[in-house]
């Protein structure tokens, strides 16, 4: 069978990007997998057309809702309609219906709450499944950037449902990382298909700033190309669309909205009715926008992972784009707030999930240690501001990577400009001067 013939006939796609066909072929072979590929990279159809090569249910657990609707939507879009989603939205009657159904269900989103649901596992364990993937896997770890505690149970989910073939899939993981979630979730022999995080085409740059608005709305006066501005809050997000909304072409994003309002605000954008977003990063999990020139953040991120992830959001179709991070003393301490917030939401969730006392205390100790480490990863986002010689390399060797070839364009720290309306404007008016003169040249001779 060749695997891109049957590319092009379920989907359409005529190549493979990076990745996919490797973890595909892994998952035909019958091997556990571990697939970390960029974000925007494609690492949903290393599932779904795997999913049409094998017999059975495939089982999808999604750490967000939105995530889910967004895949959903999908397969519905490529005219699959044995597709179903149960999270914490559902109602009781959907519940029993869905799994009425099941047998003839292919794709199953489930939340990692409702995967441990024992009704559901229970009617689970009838079906035959052809594949369990977890996406967002480093969710599993206490030593990235997002961890769930539900995440950590799903090793037992999998013994329950007698081993099913696992993939485990990822943008951003450590090896640390990638080595916890190996150890809870996939066999010894699992086959790890890791591609680096790097983007040549973002240049990346750091303004440390007396006053972020008024670099903003420099900024912003200039930019002629699509853009996201991220916050923390959505608090500061509503607070910059009121200052900026007259003036530009601006929306804004955050999950307070709902589904309606979210997935207009996402046509919007797409179909560049509007040039800039300012979101919190609730937004961009699930958006398909390739031509978005700038990822500015107005707030500091977490975490370096968290950082790669949204400033990523930028230049998917590969033409030169700009990761702008703006930094007024004292950003940091919004992170301080929300880490003690996390903590106590944990703890309601840990002992919710959890109910033999020895599971506690592990899952006690667990959460302890994340919390650490979150304070470790903001620590190492804060360099980042301070790195001296280069910025990419510094997120590079954060992931354990080394830089194999530094791009012409790179960073602040050698150089790079943010280009912006005027200046891509005279550079265009550079190339046709040449172009002209090139024309003399040639009637010269
Ligand atoms: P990820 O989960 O890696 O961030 P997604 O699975 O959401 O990425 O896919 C991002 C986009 O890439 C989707 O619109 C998908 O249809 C598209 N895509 C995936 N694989 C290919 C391919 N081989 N060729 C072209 N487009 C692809
Ligand atoms: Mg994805």
């Amino acid at each position: 069978m060749e695997l891109t013939n049957e590319l092009q006939r379920l989907f359409g796609l005529t190549a493979f990007r990076p990745g996919q066909q490797e973890c595909i072929e892994s998952l035909l072979a019958g091997h556990d997998t571990l697939a970390q590929l960029p974000t925007g990279t494609g690492k949903s159809l290393c599932y779904q057309l795997t999913a049409y090569l094998k017999d059975g249910l495939v089982i999808v657990v999604s750490p967000l809702i939105s995530l889910m609707e967004d895949q959903v939507n999908r397969l519905l879009e490529l005219g699959e309609t044995r597709v179903v989603c149960i999270n914490s939205n559902s109602l009781p009657e959907e519940r029993n219906e869905f799994i009425r159904r099941l047998p003839m269900i292919k794709f199953l989103f489930l939340s990692p709450e409702m995967i441990q649901n024992k009704t559901i596992v229970t009617h689970l364990k009838r079906q035959k499944i052809a594949l369990f993937v977890v996406d967002e896997a480093h969710c599993i770890s206490q030593w990235g950037f997002d961890f769930r505690p539900e995440y950590r149970l799903l090793g037992d989910v999998k013994k329950d449902l007698g081993n099913p073939l696992t993939l485990a899939l990822t943008a951003t993981a450590t090896a640390k990382v990638r080595a916890d979630i190996k150890q809870v979730l996939l066999t010894k022999y699992a086959n790890e298909y890791v591609f680096s995080i790097d983007r040549p085409n973002i240049s990346l740059f750091v303004k440390k700033s007396e006053n972020k608005m008024a670099d903003l709305a420099d900024l912003l006066a200039k930019i002629d190309q699509p853009a996201i501005i991220y916050c923390s809050t959505r608090k500061k997000v509503e607070e910059l669309y009121a200052q900026f909304a007259k003036q530009f072409r601006i929306g804004y994003y955050h999950g307070g909205l709902n589904t309606g309002e979210r997935s207009l605000l996402q046509r919007q954008f797409k179909e560049n009715h509007l040039q800039v977003l300012i979101a919190t990063n609730a937004f961009g999990m699930g958006i398909d926008k390739p031509d978005i020139r700038y990822v500015i953040h107005y707030d500091l991120p977490d975490s370096v992972e968290n950082y790669v992830q949204e400033m990523g959001r930028a230049g998917r179709d590969g033409q030169e784009s700009f990761a702008i991070l703006l930094y007024e003393e004292g950003d940091e301490r919004i992170h301080y707030y929300f880490q003690e917030q996390a903590k106590n939401d944990w703890q309601k969730r840990v002992d919710k999930v959890t109910n033999e006392a020895k599971k506690i205390s592990q899952a006690q100790h667990t959460v302890e240690a994340h919390q650490f480490e979150k304070k470790k990863k903001l620590l190492d986002m804060l360099d980042y501001l301070e790195e001296k010689k280069c910025r990419r390399r510094y997120l590079l060797r954060y992931f354990g990577e080394t830089m194999s070839e530094k791009p012409e364009v790179c960073c602040d720290l050698h150089g790079a400009q943010i280009l912006l309306g005027t200046n891509r404007q005279r550079k265009k008016a550079k190339s046709e001067e040449s172009w002209q003169k090139i024309l003399e040249k040639i009637f010269k001779e």
